[in-house]
């Protein structure tokens, strides 16, 4: 077999185009999408090791387009602050980065201006980069695989929907120690010269940031800052002082106890094996690491697997007949109080925990992990039906997270919601059937809700109560 058709096996390839690379070609191209770093990246790895084998040089093409799904000016600011980095960290791998935004930002003119002899991709289970991914294939005339790149274990051993992580959970370990491990990060040996390298647009955050025709009715946030090297001292914060503490304290919104990971792994600023690797060699408590992996790893890559697997992942309709059924039962219950979309996006409620969640993802771009599924619940509890509660819930989460617009976020919203990978719990209660219910007062009884809101009032800068609202909603 020659060394591309073995490299052509790798479990976390997929060739969506099939050839051989195109003996004219002058590079080869990876088009850099969700995996967006110069370390840790099996995409990026793999493109040096084919860039190696054809002996030629590799472009990394990073093309900005401004449209990215229900994505507005918070997330593009995030995104942009990790651009210059992750050039720098890929051409000291020996390649070229080149950057292009909006309107320069097409895969298939690049390709037949550099001459690429074979494309290498990233993996991303969402609908609309799969298909742009599907119309590159049509489009590209060489060779085109895509590397599932932001997973432990590859997603094609999970070919069908898991119902929840008790099924995924044994066939994933099943496979850990053949993917856990370090990745390679090897270099690219065959260089451009000054003649032949691509041409980049230079990059000046600012500008990019202003000229882009962007969604701008939601305002960058300064409480995280985007980047590889951010998400590094995130990364080592938590590992030295949050995960010793990670399995009782993640729960408990008023402490800083989880590892506020999600938007760098979101945008691929941190790959999950820079993150499982670093908290599986830490000094920390067996119980500690384990919870943390359950959730980094377990849960995440069940979140991939449903949005992967389930065309419907974002609506009502995705979530299982048993949920649907008790929802249905209780679609006519009376509401004991009724926000309209408006209402809820002002947190303008009666219960003033919910307020201050919603309030600390609208200020800083980042909910308590614990709060999400208070929250979305009670998204479900005060709007006429669970389709308009559902929409509400993914289109506020979107809009305002950092880390939104992610396989977690859908998965997510359809188990508070939904009962997705959940299991009914009797007896039936009104509007929510036998969907798992949650309260204020056992919130209360669970941590301590009054230092909560405090610590959001104060994240918000404001003293005053939370029944009044900052200029910050549009
Ligand atoms: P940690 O507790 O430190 O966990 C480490 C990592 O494990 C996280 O970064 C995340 O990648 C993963 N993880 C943790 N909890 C879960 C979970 N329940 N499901 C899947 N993966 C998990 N997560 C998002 O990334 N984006 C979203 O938009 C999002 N929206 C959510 C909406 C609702 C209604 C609910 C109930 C959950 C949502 N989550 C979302 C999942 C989870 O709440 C966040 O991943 C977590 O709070 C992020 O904070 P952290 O990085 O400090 O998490």
């Amino acid at each position: 077999m020659s060394a591309l058709a073995q490299l052509q096996q790798d479990p976390r390839v997929v060739v969506r185009r099939e050839g051989l690379p195109d003996p004219q070609g002058k590079c080869v191209v990876y088009w850099m999408q969700r995996a967006q770093r110069g370390w840790d990246n099996p995409a990026l790895d793999m493109a040096i090791k084919v860039a190696n084998e054809l002996q030629k040089p590799l472009a990394v093409f990073f093309g900005l387009h401004p449209k990215y799904p229900n994505s507005n000016w918070r997330h593009y600011a995030f995104l942009v602050a990790g651009i210059r980095e992750t050039w720098e960290q890929v051409e000291k791998r020996g390649a070229a980065f080149v950057f292009r935004a909006y309107p320069q930002h097409d895969l298939i003119r690049f390709c037949a201006e550099v001459g690429a002899a074979l494309v290498i991709g990233d993996e991303n289970p969402m609908r609309e980069p799969e298909g742009w991914r599907q119309s590159a294939t049509r489009k590209l005339r060489v060779p085109f695989w895509t590397v599932d790149a932001d997973v432990i274990v590859p997603s094609k051993f999970f070919p069908k929907e898991e119902y929840a992580a008790r099924t995924l959970r044994p066939k994933l370990h099943k496979l850990l120690s053949a993917f856990f491990t370090p990745l390679e990060n090897p270099n690219a040996r065959h260089r451009w010269t000054d003649a032949t390298r691509p041409a980049s647009q230079p990059l000046d955050e600012q500008t990019v940031l202003s000229d882009l025709p962007l969604d701008r009715s939601t305002q960058p946030v300064s409480h995280y800052v985007g980047g590889t090297r951010a998400g590094q001292n995130v990364l080592r914060q938590f590992v030295q002082h949050g995960l010793r503490d990670y399995d009782t304290a993640r729960n408990l919104p008023h402490l800083p106890g989880t590892s506020n990971l999600s938007a760098y792994l979101h945008f691929g600023q941190l790959g999950p094996h820079t993150i499982a690797l670093a908290v599986r060699d830490a000094e920390a408590p067996q119980v500690a690491k384990d919870a943390f992996l359950e959730e980094m790893i377990v849960r995440r890559e069940l979140a991939i697997n449903f949005v992967a697997r389930n065309p419907q992942y974002d609506k009502l309709a995705g979530c299982h007949e048993w949920a649907r059924k008790t929802l249905a039962e209780h679609r006519a219950d009376p509401r004991p109080y009724l926000y309209n979309e408006a209402e809820l996006e002002q947190a303008e409620t009666h219960d003033p925990l919910w307020n201050a969640a919603q309030l600390e993802m609208v200020v800083t771009g980042r909910m308590h992990g614990y709060l999400r599924m208070y929250w979305a619940k009670k998204i479900l509890e005060w709007t006429p039906s669970p389709e308009e509660a559902f929409d509400i819930a993914v289109r506020l989460n979107d809009r305002y997270e950092l880390d939104g617009r992610d396989p977690n976020g859908y998965t997510g919203v359809a188990w508070a919601i939904g009962g997705k990978h959940d299991r009914p719990w009797p007896p039936a209660r009104p509007v929510f059937g036998m969907i798992r219910y949650m309260t204020a007062g056992g919130c209360a009884r669970k941590f301590d809700v009054k230092s909560y809101i405090k610590r959001v009032e104060a994240l918000a800068g404001r003293s005053a109560q939370l029944g009044t609202h900052p200029a910050l909603f549009h």
